[in-house]
């Protein structure tokens, strides 16, 4: 199979089992916070909270982990819960960092410290609310991804890549944004995607753009599939190959079980 056929018959195969997961397009993934709604259909102010820091410490251990320790942060340390960045910013940075242990948000110290840095430019440029990062301040509908995208990767903001990405993924699954965006590209998207389509894991880079070639109106739509296949199937060791389902047009699996193909 040309590289070209691969691509197409990978996404068809990938859009396809997405559906399967998701009768009529319901959202993805359950999103921290993401169904904290007014009666207008709103996302709330502590379900904004919520899930922004969750989001922004979701990093190198388990998401139960990341959202119990931003529940207890919120509604436990913080005196309220709709003003969570106020609170975080009302320390000086030396203060913040001498309490990591007792706030307890992410035991790696710069993740620990950009909670800080991010708190700050959520009071200073969105008036200590994160819908207004994503919403249009007249009619609050949402902004397109890309707009949300250049605030959260602004330098000073300093969200990350791919923590921005599937940020803006889990405000699209829950219909709060529409438009197209990337896939968030952690170890296991780009060693799922790297090795169905070049037999080898890839770059973060590369996935990206190897995403958006392959479903260009919304390459994000890829992203759960290839996250939860590289997490169950798609192993770093010890692939379960011939039993996937996407192993018909599958580099390596080609490479590797050529006497079966
Ligand atoms: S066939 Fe093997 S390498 Fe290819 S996607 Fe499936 S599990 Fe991964």
């Amino acid at each position: 199979m040309k590289k070209d056929e691969r691509i197409e018959a990978l996404a068809v195969d990938i859009l396809h089992f997405r559906k399967i997961l998701h009768k009529d397009d319901e959202p993805g993934l359950s999103w921290p916070g993401l169904d904290e709604r007014d009666i207008s259909g709103r996302l709330t102010l502590k379900g904004a909270n919520y899930f922004f820091l969750c989001s922004i410490n979701d990093m190198m251990r388990k998401v139960e982990d990341t959202m119990e320790a931003a529940y207890n942060f919120m509604y436990r340390i913080a005196p309220d819960p709709e003003k969570t960045w106020y609170f975080i910013s009302s320390h000086t940075l030396e203060e913040w960092m001498s309490k990591k242990k007792e706030y307890n948000l992410h035991w790696i110290g710069h993740i620990y410290k950009r909670n800080h840095r991010i708190a700050g430019q959520i009071v200073k440029k969105y008036n200590g609310d994160p819908r207004n990062i994503w919403e249009d301040p007249v009619d609050r509908k949402g902004l397109p991804p890309a707009i949300v995208a250049e605030r959260l990767l602004d330098k000073d903001f300093g969200m990350g890549r791919q923590i921005t990405y599937m940020t803006i993924g889990a405000l699209k699954d829950n219909k709060i944004l529409t438009g197209s965006s990337d896939i968030k590209a952690d170890t296991h998207v780009t060693r799922t995607l790297g090795r169905m389509v070049t037999g080898d894991t890839i770059s973060p880079d590369e996935a990206k753009d190897l995403a958006r070639k392959m479903h260009p109106q919304d390459p994000w739509l890829l992203d759960e599939v290839l996250f939860i296949w590289g997490q169950e199937i798609c192993k770093s060791r010890n692939p379960k190959c011939l039993e996937c389902r996407f192993k018909r047009a599958c580099a390596y699996f080609q490479n590797n079980f050529s006497e079966i193909t």
